[in-house]
């Protein structure tokens, strides 16, 4: 464990003497609270896919992440207040994730580890992956890679230490927790019939249709008044009246008196006939 040394407190604005530094530290409110926020940080204990091998190497004993006082990973949101995002982001799964992090604590802070959580990755636009959690959650730092090493992790904590040593305890935008009244969750995503499962094929496709058909389709429906906005676009689009069913021409084929399936197929065709000359006049 790191030992306390007074000289990371000291503020230059009021120096204190040689002889007292490893005694005396004056320094601001702000600096002593980012100061032991900084070296306590609890990342939450999950990974999502390769990159959390990597995220694991980190924690064990030849990187130590017990320097900065992290190598306490909780299986609890409640006790932490790091999310190391660390691998692909399913669609499945962004919807659990963005739940942990509204149970997480203020002041909380997300880490984007890796290509996959910072923009899809390798994955990207594939039919189960978001591109990118930061489409859900606020990020705080990205850490590049794929994956990214362990030495990697560790800048990318190291640069998060340093943005929590600029905040400031006066600046409530910086540190809206410290304000009055609780901070709003994020949003959970609903995620819509994209999400397939192959078992339910048959339901999806019978939504599909119905989704289409501006109707209510189910348990994933769209707001009422999405519905009602893609019924009256439909209406408004469909032709006023039916144009007049064309007079029927007798078959000029007099074979096709003898023929009724003949008869019936040049019937249709005087009819298509018909309608597309009426169309034309119509744009004309
Ligand atoms: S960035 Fe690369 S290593 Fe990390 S989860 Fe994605 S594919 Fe795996």
């Amino acid at each position: 464990m790191s030992q306390l040394d007074l000289r990371e407190l000291h503020s230059t604005e009021f120096p204190v003497p040689a002889e007292l530094q490893e005694n005396v530290a004056i320094t601001s409110l702000s600096r002593v609270y980012n100061w032991s926020r900084r070296n306590s940080l609890w990342p939450m204990l999950f990974g999502l896919a390769c990159c959390a091998i990597e995220m694991i190497c980190t924690a064990a004993s030849r990187y130590d992440l017990a320097r900065f006082g992290m190598e306490v990973m909780r299986a609890s949101p409640r006790q932490a207040d790091l999310m190391i995002v660390s691998g692909t982001v399913t669609k499945k799964m962004v919807v659990p994730i963005v739940r942990l992090y509204n149970q997480m604590p203020e002041p909380k802070y997300v880490l984007a580890m890796g290509a996959c959580a910072s923009g899809g990755g390798p994955f990207k636009e594939g039919y189960n992956v978001v591109s990118g959690i930061d489409q859900y959650l606020p990020v705080d730092v990205y850490v590049p890679g794929c994956p990214p090493t362990p030495q990697a992790l560790m800048f990318g904590l190291i640069s998060l230490q340093k943005k929590i040593d600029g905040q400031s305890l006066l600046d409530m935008d910086e540190v809206p927790w410290y304000g009055v009244g609780p901070s709003d969750p994020v949003p959970v995503p609903i995620l819509g019939p994209d999400v397939i499962d192959p078992r339910q094929m048959e339901l999806i496709r019978q939504q599909a249709q119905k989704a289409a058909a501006g109707q209510p389709f189910g348990g994933r429906e769209m707001p009422a008044a999405v519905v009602d906005s893609v019924v009256k676009a439909k209406k408004a689009a469909a032709p006023a009246a039916k144009p007049a069913a064309p007079a029927v021409a007798a078959p000029a084929d007099a074979s096709a008196a003898d023929d009724p399936e003949k008869a019936e197929r040049l019937r249709k065709r005087e009819e298509a006939l018909a309608r597309k000359r009426a169309a034309q006049g119509k744009s004309e």
